[in-house]
């Protein structure tokens, strides 16, 4: 037996959703990834870094993508730390704030990374549910947890939470309160205003689905310069190598296609939206780049296999309580068209 700590020999592992071997062979929307390629200035500057400065290390502290964030978001560099991926920033949330015992808590349903990292510190998890208006149930006056983790939008449902509301809540956690802004970019509101206004606030943020960049693992975080000094404290002093560090820079710069990939994104959600409710399918409205959507039937797995069988990866999550519909992801018009016409033959 190998001397595995106790809590990892437990611990079943996150499953990431499907990758299969050939994408090209689907229409893939199962893991909210962009349909439109990265700007060409950032295949540029990628590509710009190719070559003998490899050798060298990259710049530890991430300061041009640091330096771009801050511009685009109105804060100080010091107030923004990179991330290899905005999971990685999530881990060293939990690493800096959580003690082993110590509880953490998290909107069930919601992304249930949180838990897999909770459990590799060896944190405790607390889930709380949602109420029919879309508020956190059974939330306390005060809660104690060291951290709440609030997906803003929440994913998979796409709904999202009132600033006023997520205000409110920051004054009634006595640690920290982290809201995922993974598709923020999808929404109308953001809570970054909130990092200004409440010290134990922190947004996170990636690249991976607005500006297309899953591939390139890109994330950061916005927090107070304390935080993010206990943050720099904990990552890989490399965390993000020169190829990342360039892709983040010109995707964060070039403004103009980032807006235009995001605004033709909410068109098609808004309209494969209403397409579904044609077909009498349930949509939670969504302000993410995916919809939570229910057939009549209420058989979700029965339309994840239709979808499948005609070459169309969509997102089935096997909870009970997430059983009756599907994620999906929202990809190109045409994409969506060939969904939609095969949903139809579904029923
Ligand atoms: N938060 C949420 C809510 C997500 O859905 C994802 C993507 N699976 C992430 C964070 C992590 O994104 P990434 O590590 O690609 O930045």
């Amino acid at each position: 037996m190998i001397p595995l700590r106790k809590n990892i020999a437990r611990m079943a592992g996150y499953v990431p959703g499907y990758q299969p071997e050939d994408p090209a062979a689907y229409i893939k929307l199962n893991t909210n990834e962009n349909p439109y390629p990265p700007s060409p200035k950032v295949l540029e500057a990628i590509m710009a870094e190719v070559g003998e400065g490899l050798r060298r290390y990259p710049d530890a502290a991430s300061r041009a993508p640091r330096e771009e964030a801050a511009r685009l978001y109105g804060f100080r560099p010091d107030w923004i730390v990179m991330a290899n991926g905005s999971d990685e920033v999530l881990n060293n949330l939990i690493r800096a704030f959580a003690d082993e015992g110590d509880e953490i808590g998290y909107v069930y349903p919601s992304y249930s990374y949180y838990a897999t990292l909770a459990e590799i510190q060896g944190a405790r998890v607390r889930t709380f549910g949602l109420t029919a208006d879309w508020k956190i149930a059974d939330f306390p006056a005060h809660y104690e947890g060291r951290l709440l983790f609030l997906t803003n939008p929440n994913a998979p449902l796409g709904f999202t939470f009132p600033l006023e509301y997520i205000e409110e809540l920051a004054g009634r956690v006595a640690g920290m309160l982290v809201v995922d802004e993974a598709y923020a970019d999808f929404a109308d509101d953001t809570a970054l205003d909130l990092v200004r206004r409440h010290e134990n606030v922190v947004v996170t943020r990636t690249l991976s689905k607005s500006y297309a960049l899953a591939g390139m693992r890109l994330g950061l975080a916005i927090a107070r310069p304390e935080v993010i000094a206990a943050l720099d404290k904990i990552r890989d002093h490399y965390n993000l190598d020169r190829l990342a560090q360039a892709a983040a820079t010109a995707a964060l710069r070039d403004q103009d296609y980032f807006r235009d990939a995001v605004r033709k994104i909410r068109e098609t959600r808004d309209w494969f939206s209403a397409e579904l409710r044609k077909l009498n399918y349930a949509v939670i409205p969504s302000s993410g780049n995916y919809v939570f959507t229910t057939p009549p039937d209420r058989d979700g797995a029965r339309v994840y296999q239709g979808l499948f069988a005609r070459n169309i990866l969509v997102r089935h999550f096997s909870d009970p309580n997430l059983s009756h519909g599907l994620r999906i992801s929202i990809g190109t018009r045409e994409e969506m068209e060939k969904t939609v016409a095969a949903l139809s033959e579904i029923g």
